[in-house]
């Protein structure tokens, strides 16, 4: 099941767009965020990287849209692209390789779902995702071929984690997220250790799993994107209850070594090209319930993958 329709038209049929605006509107409005931190007003210094774009094939000005946005935002956008746009993203990506890394949908019940993979390496593509919809648990051995080609591009791949949206209310749909969960990265991550494995959503609702188990794992990261900043927008100081280990020996190797347990979050915002900003204050507001220091925040927004993807345009 490929995104054949766009999350906003989803959320907008199911009239919860404006819930999310709202709540979006009060956290971008909220006293806890420092003097000048609006992403929408603030252009920073660093480059930000938005792991969790997804291409817009109902939009056909998609590509000049997202480079409109990004280029005031210093924004780097990994754009999740289907199978069958690969050609437009893998064009638009080499006009603007400071605003696009092209990342390939593959759909890995396919039976061609590995030669989809090395079609999109042939094209430049730096990872695959983001995967989603499965059939069977991650760690099922028919995945396992498009795994090994991961491992040997050395590729990042965007996974889906924890509750997943219902697209059908009338038929049967082959949809669980018990096959997503955030704990099934571990078992990839420690296979396939070339692979950057990083979970979308951050295992909503089990992030004390998805903390775990990035914990552990050097090659492990996740994104807070999807409700769960709206959610716990009233208690972001409780994402130190996930994130706890900063300054204990029960972590492992980071990202320049910094020291924080946050570090293991990276930026992603999966909700369309005027998402993008509000994603950005929503982070920053839970950086700033939590305390995580400067250095972490940087690279939690662009400095780990940035590093990751060797990007330098
Ligand atoms: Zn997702």
């Amino acid at each position: 099941m490929q995104h054949s329709f766009s999350r906003r038209q989803f959320l907008a049929t199911m009239g919860a767009a404006a819930t999310v605006s709202v709540s979006r509107g009060a956290v971008a409005t909220n006293a806890m965020l420092p003097e000048g931190s609006s992403a929408s007003s603030e252009k920073p210094a660093g480059r930000i990287v938005d792991m969790h774009v997804h291409f817009d094939e109902q939009n056909p000005n998609f590509v000049d849209d997202l480079v409109k946005v990004t280029e005031p935002l210093n924004v780097t956008a990994c754009v999740l692209t289907p199978y069958r746009s690969r050609m437009v993203v893998a064009e638009a990506a080499k006009r603007h390789p400071a605003r696009i890394v092209p990342f390939g949908y593959v759909d890995m019940d396919a039976p061609d779902a590995a030669r989809q993979a090395e079609e999109f390496h042939a094209l430049g593509y730096r990872g695959l995702g983001e995967l989603e919809f499965v059939k069977k648990p991650y760690t099922d051995p028919s995945y396992l071929p498009v795994y090994e080609l991961a491992n040997r591009y050395s590729w990042v791949i965007l996974f889906h984690t924890g509750i997943v949206l219902r697209q059908k209310f009338e038929e049967p749909e082959d949809v669980a997220s018990y096959r997503m969960r955030a704990f099934h990265l571990e078992e990839i991550a420690r296979r396939f250790p070339k692979i950057t494995v990083l979970g979308a959503h951050c295992g909503n609702p089990e992030y004390e799993w998805a903390g775990e188990v990035a914990r552990w794992n050097p090659n492990v990261f996740f994104d807070l994107s999807g409700s769960t900043l709206t959610k716990m927008r009233d208690r972001l100081g409780d994402f130190r209850k996930i994130f706890w280990w900063t300054g204990t020996k029960w972590g492992t190797k980071t990202p320049e070594d910094d020291p924080s347990a946050f570090v293991k979050l990276v930026f992603g915002s999966d909700e369309g090209l005027d998402g993008i900003a509000p994603a950005l204050d929503q982070y920053r507001a839970m950086f700033d319930a939590c305390d995580v220091p400067a250095h972490t925040r940087k690279l939690i927004l662009g400095g780990t993958l940035t590093t990751i993807l060797g990007l330098t345009a």
